[in-house]
């Protein structure tokens, strides 16, 4: 098993101790959400929210929630995380 296959099983676990995946019209939002939260951390990092700071620790906070969320909409749908991401990076290189 894979370091990212062990990882997927860990938010399996998690998500069936909060009750199982969301039905998958709903599994969307919580990206939508976290995806927003690291948004405005950026923003606050580019200044263009003053007096408000952050910090590498928040931002990679934020950016493992939305991992996070996004690796439990894949699962919730189904989809083999590793194999999409495989697909994705030769799609990418086929692009050279
Ligand atoms: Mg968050």
């Amino acid at each position: 098993m894979t370091d990212l296959e062990i990882l997927c099983k860990k938010i399996d676990q998690l998500i069936a101790q909060l009750g199982g995946y969301w039905s998958k019209e709903w599994l969307i939002e919580p990206v939508i959400e976290e995806l927003g939260e690291l948004s405005k951390e950026l923003q606050i990092d580019a200044g263009l929210h003053p007096g408000k700071t952050t910090n590498k620790g928040k931002l990679e906070e934020e950016f493992g929630d939305l991992l996070f969320a996004v690796i439990a909409l894949g699962r919730g749908l189904e989809i083999n995380i590793e194999s999409s991401l495989l697909k994705s990076i030769n799609k990418y290189q086929n692009r050279k």
